[in-house]
C-alpha cells in the first residue's frame, strides 16, 4: 500500500497538520514549520514540539515532511539576498531537527540575472554551509523538482544531480519528484511508456534510490509549458494514468507521496466534500488497476 499524504496547514499549531491529515484519512502529512511569507519565526518552544511529536504517535501519522519557506533562494546572486536566503534555510535545518522531522524539502532556487551554472553552484555552496552549521543533526534536505518557471533551477534532472555532486555532503541530498512540475518541466507522464522513459531518465541521472517523496498534483497547464499551477487530480492535463503508474509501482512502495492540491470543497456523489478526501478517493480508486 502506498503511503499517502497531503499538505495541511499549521494555522493554530503545528499539531493542527497532523490533526487535520488524520482526520481527512491520511497516512502523513506535509507542512510548513513556521509561515511561509516570513523571513524568520520565533523560535519553536520545546512544549511545542513535544505536543507535535505526540499527536503524530497519537494518532499514528508516519512520514512528517517539512516544506521550506517560498521567500529563500540559495541561487541568488545578489549577496544580501543569498546570505538572508542561507540564514534561513539553516533556520529551516534547526526547526526539523527540534521537530524529530527526518525530511525537508526546498525549491533549489533561481538564477535571477547571472546563469544556470551559477546559480547551480551558489545552490551546492550554500548548502556545504547549512550543513556544515547542522552537522549534528541528521536532517536529510529533499531538492524538489521544478518547472522552471523565468530563471528557477530543479527542471532538469541533470540540475539536480549537478547539485548533488557538487555539495561535500550528498549523504544529506535526497530528492522529491513533482508530478506536475516534471510535467510542466517537459517530461511525458502520460502513457505508460511515457512514464516508464521518465523513471528511466530519472534513474540515469539521478538514481531511483534518492527519490525520497511525491508531491502528487496534476497539472493546470501543459507538457513542457514550464507553468506551475497545481490542479486537482484528473482535472488538469495530466488525467489520472500517471498517479496510477506512480502507485502501482512497487518500487516506490515506501516512497510517502503528499498532494498539495488546491484546498476547499468539491463534490462528490452529490454530496459537498473535502477536495482533499476527494483527491484520495481518486489515489485509493487507482491501487491495484490495470490500465484499460
Ligand atoms: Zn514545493
Ligand atoms: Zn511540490
Amino acid at each position: 500500500m502506498p503511503i499517502l499524504g497531503s499538505h495541511q496547514s499549521i494555522a493554530g499549531g503545528l499539531h493542527h497538520a497532523v490533526e487535520d491529515a488524520h482526520r481527512l484519512g491520511f497516512d502523513c502529512v506535509q507542512m510548513f514549520s513556521k509561515n511561509s511569507n516570513q523571513w524568520t519565526a520565533k523560535p519553536l518552544e520545546p512544549e511545542a514540539a513535544a505536543v507535535f511529536q505526540a499527536k503524530l504517535k497519537e494518532l499514528n501519522v508516519t512520514h512528517p515532511l517539512i516544506h521550506d519557506s517560498y521567500l529563500i533562494n540559495l541561487a541568488s546572486p545578489k549577496e544580501e539576498l543569498y546570505q538572508k536566503s542561507v540564514n534561513a534555510f539553516r533556520d529551516e535545518v534547526q526547526r526539523a531537527a527540534a521537530l524529530a522531522v527526518p525530511m525537508l524539502v526546498m525549491h533549489p532556487g533561481s538564477y535571477t540575472e547571472s546563469t544556470e551554472e551559477e546559480g547551480l553552484k551558489r545552490i551546492a555552496d550554500a548548502l556545504d554551509e547549512v550543513f556544515r552549521h547542522n552537522e549534528t543533526n541528521e536532517v536529510m534536505v529533499l531538492l524538489e523538482t521544478t518547472a522552471g518557471q523565468g530563471t528557477n533551477l530543479g527542471a532538469k534532472f541533470e540540475h539536480l544531480r549537478e547539485i548533488m555532486d557538487r555539495c561535500h555532503f550528498a549523504e544529506r541530498l535526497g530528492v522529491c519528484f513533482d508530478t506536475c512540475h516534471v510535467f510542466a518541466a517537459g517530461y511525458p507522464l502520460r502513457e505508460k511508456s511515457e512514464y516508464a522513459a521518465t523513471m528511466k531518465a530519472f534513474d540515469d541521472v539521478i538514481g531511483l534510490k534518492h527519490l525520497r517523496a511525491f508531491h502528487l498534483n496534476d497539472s493546470v497547464k501543459g507538457q513542457g509549458s514550464r507553468v506551475d499551477r497545481h490542479a486537482h487530480l484528473g482535472h488538469g492535463t495530466l488525467g489520472v494514468e500517471p498517479f496510477r503508474h506512480i502507485l502501482n509501482d512497487q518500487r516506490f512502495a515506501k516512497v510517502p507521496m503528499y498532494l498539495e492540491t488546491p484546498k476547499g470543497t468539491g463534490e462528490m456523489d452529490g454530496v459537498a466534500t473535502d477536495w482533499d478526501i476527494i483527491n484520495l478517493q481518486t489515489l485509493r480508486g487507482l491501487l491495484g488497476e490495470l490500465p484499460s
